[in-house]
C-alpha cells in the first residue's frame, strides 16, 4: 500500500507544507486505492476524477504562489451522496433521486471548497439515511472493509467503508439517529455527530429535520477536529443554526483529561441484546481515561429506555411530510402515466424502496388525527425527558461515555428481513440526537479482533471541544486507529 494512504489529514498537510508532496500525488495515491480496493468494497457511487486531477493542479500552483488558503487546502474528501451541489448528482440512495442535480450547493460543501479541499467523490448510504447497514441503497449494499462479507454499519456506511479502506482520507457524513457514529464504530474510524445547530443542514436532503445533523469521519478526532472547524458557524440559509462563534477545535487537543469527570450511564450497560464483547471493551475504554487521570461518575439517564421508540415516531413523522416533495414533477424519477394521480401514485410506488415506504405509512399514521396525541405528542414529551436527564446528568460530569454500537458488524443480508433488530442497533445514539447533544465515537478495539467497536462520548450543548479533547486523548494512549484492514483479495 502507498504509504500516503496512511497519513492523517494533519500528516498529509504538513508533508504538503514541506514541499514532500503535492496535492497531486495525494489525490492521485486516494485515486488509485479507489481503482484497486472499491469493486470489493463499493463504498463509492460516483468518483470525480477528472475534476478532482484538475483542482489538486490548481492547488499545487496556488501554493507555489504563496496563495494557499489554509492547511487543508489541495486534500481530498468523499461526501454522503445526501449533500447536494450542481458539481454533481445526489441520489440520496434512491430511485426517486435518480438523475437529479441540485441547483444550489449545501453549505459545507461550498466551505470545504472554500478551504481549498477536493471532492473526490460521493459514497452509498441507506436511502434517505433510513438504515443502519447500507443494504437499504437502492444502488449496491457496501462492504466492511475489515471483513467483506459483513455490513459497514449506516446509514453512512459508505463513508466509514470509504475512510477505513483508506479510498479518502476523511469524509462527510449526516447523524439523524447514529447514522455517522454507528458505521464509524462498525468500520473502527473516528466520527462525531456535532451539537444540532452547529453546522448548516442547508443543502443535506431532509430526513428528519429536527434531528439531522452533518458531521465529520476521519481515522484520527485530530481530523475531525480541523474539519469541524471549517463546516460549522452560523448560515442564513438555516434558521436552526446557531450564532454561536467557532472556536479553535484542534487548539483544545492537548492530551489531558486529569481535569474531566467522566459519567458511565452503569445501567445502559445491562441493555438487553448488548453483545458483551462489545461491552468489555468500552469498559476497558473508560478504564484507560481512568488511567489517564479522568475521574469517573455513576451516572443515571432513567429515560434513555424509551429512546428507540420516541425517535421511530418523531423520525418517521417528519420523514413523512419532508419526503412528500418527491411527487415525480420537480425530482428525478418520473413514471409514466395517463392522469395526474396515477403518476404520482405510480412515481411514489416505483421510486421508493420499502423501508421509506413503511417510514411514510408508520409517519402518516402517527400523525392522524385520532392518534396524534398517543403517539407524536407523547413521543415529544419523551424527548423532553431524555434532554432533562441529560441536563442533570451533566450537573456531576462532563462527559458521559458508554458503547456507540450494540455490537460488531453483522453478516450482510442477515437483518435485511428485520426491521426490527435494524432499529435497535440505534439504541445508544438517538438520545443524543433527540437532545441535540453533540457526541462522538472513537475506534476502542476489535471484537474477536476482527470487528471494530466504537467508545461513544457525548457532552453539553456546543462543547465539541471538550468531547474531541477526551476523544484525541484516548486516541493518543492506544493505536486502535493505526490498525489498518488489510483488504487481501
Ligand atoms: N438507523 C437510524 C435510522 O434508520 C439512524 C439513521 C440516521 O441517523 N440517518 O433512522
Amino acid at each position: 500500500m502507498n504509504e500516503v494512504l496512511a497519513l492523517s489529514l494533519s500528516e498529509l498537510s504538513e508533508r504538503i507544507d514541506r514541499g514532500d508532496l503535492s496535492s497531486r500525488d495525494i489525490v492521485e495515491a486516494f485515486l488509485g486505492r479507489i481503482d484497486e480496493v472499491d469493486d470489493r468494497v463499493r463504498a463509492m457511487v460516483r468518483t470525480h476524477r477528472e475534476p478532482a486531477l484538475r483542482e489538486a493542479s490548481a492547488a499545487d500552483d496556488a501554493r507555489r504562489k504563496g496563495n494557499a488558503k489554509g492547511p487543508l487546502h489541495g486534500l481530498p474528501i468523499v461526501l454522503k451522496d445526501n449533500l447536494v451541489s450542481p458539481d454533481f448528482e445526489t441520489h440520496c440512495g434512491s430511485r426517486i433521486l435518480q438523475g437529479f442535480r441540485a441547483p444550489y450547493e449545501a453549505t459545507v460543501v461550498t466551505k470545504l471548497k472554500a478551504a481549498g479541499m477536493i471532492v473526490l467523490g460521493n459514497t452509498n448510504m441507506d436511502e434517505f439515511a433510513m438504515g443502519s447497514s447500507t443494504e437499504n441503497s437502492s444502488l449496491h449494499p457496501t462492504s466492511n472493509p475489515w471483513d467483506l462479507g459483513r455490513v459497514p454499519g449506516g446509514s453512512s456506511g459508505g463513508s466509514a467503508a470509504a475512510v477505513a479502506a483508506r479510498e479518502a482520507p476523511a469524509a462527510l457524513g449526516s447523524d439523524t439517529g447514529g447514522s455517522i457514529r454507528q458505521p464509524a464504530s462498525l468500520c473502527g474510524i473516528a466520527g462525531m455527530k456535532p451539537t444540532y445547530g452547529r453546522v448548516s443542514r442547508y443543502g443535506l436532503v431532509a430526513f428528519a429535520s429536527s434531528l439531522d445533523q452533518i458531521g465529520p469521519m476521519g481515522n484520527r478526532v485530530s481530523d475531525l477536529a480541523l474539519l469541524l472547524e471549517v463546516i460549522a458557524g452560523h448560515d442564513a440559509k438555516d434558521s436552526t443554526s446557531l450564532e454561536k462563534e467557532v472556536p479553535h477545535y484542534k487548539g483544545a487537543l492537548d492530551g489531558s483529561v486529569d481535569d474531566l469527570r467522566i459519567g458511565v450511564p452503569r445501567k445502559l450497560f445491562e441493555t438487553p441484546g448488548a453483545d458483551p464483547r462489545t461491552l468489555a471493551l468500552v469498559r476497558e475504554a473508560i478504564e484507560e481515561l481512568e488511567r489517564a487521570g479522568a475521574k469517573t461518575v455513576d451516572v443515571e439517564l432513567p429515560h434513555s429506555a424509551y429512546g428507540i421508540a420516541a425517535y421511530y415516531l418523531i423520525c418517521t413523522a417528519e420523514a413523512s411530510s419532508n419526503l412528500s416533495r418527491y411527487d415525480g414533477v420537480k425530482f428525478g424519477y418520473r413514471a409514466e402515466a395517463e392522469t395526474l394521480d396515477e403518476m404520482y401514485r405510480r412515481t411514489r410506488s416505483e421510486g421508493f424502496g420499502r423501508e421509506v415506504k413503511r417510514r411514510i405509512l408508520l409517519g402518516t399514521y402517527v400523525l392522524s388525527a385520532g392518534y396524534y396525541d398517543a403517539y407524536y405528542r407523547k413521543a415529544q414529551r419523551i424527548r423532553t425527558l431524555v434532554r432533562e436527564d441529560f441536563r442533570r446528568a451533566f450537573e456531576g460530569c462532563d462527559v458521559i461515555a458508554m458503547p456507540t454500537a450494540p455490537g460488531p458488524a453483522w453478516p450482510l443480508g442477515e437483518r435485511v428481513e428485520d426491521p426490527l433488530q435494524m432499529y435497535l442497533q440505534d439504541t445508544f445514539t438517538v438520545t443524543a440526537n433527540l437532545a441535540g447533544l453533540p457526541a462522538l465515537s472513537v475506534p476502542c478495539g476489535f471484537v474477536e479482533d476482527r470487528w471494530p467497536a466504537g467508545l461513544h462520548l457525548i457532552t453539553r450543548p456546543l462543547d465539541e471541544s471538550t468531547l474531541l479533547r477526551v476523544g484525541d486523548a484516548y486516541e493518543r494512549r492506544t493505536e486502535w486507529h493505526q490498525r489498518m484492514p488489510s483488504l487481501s483479495a
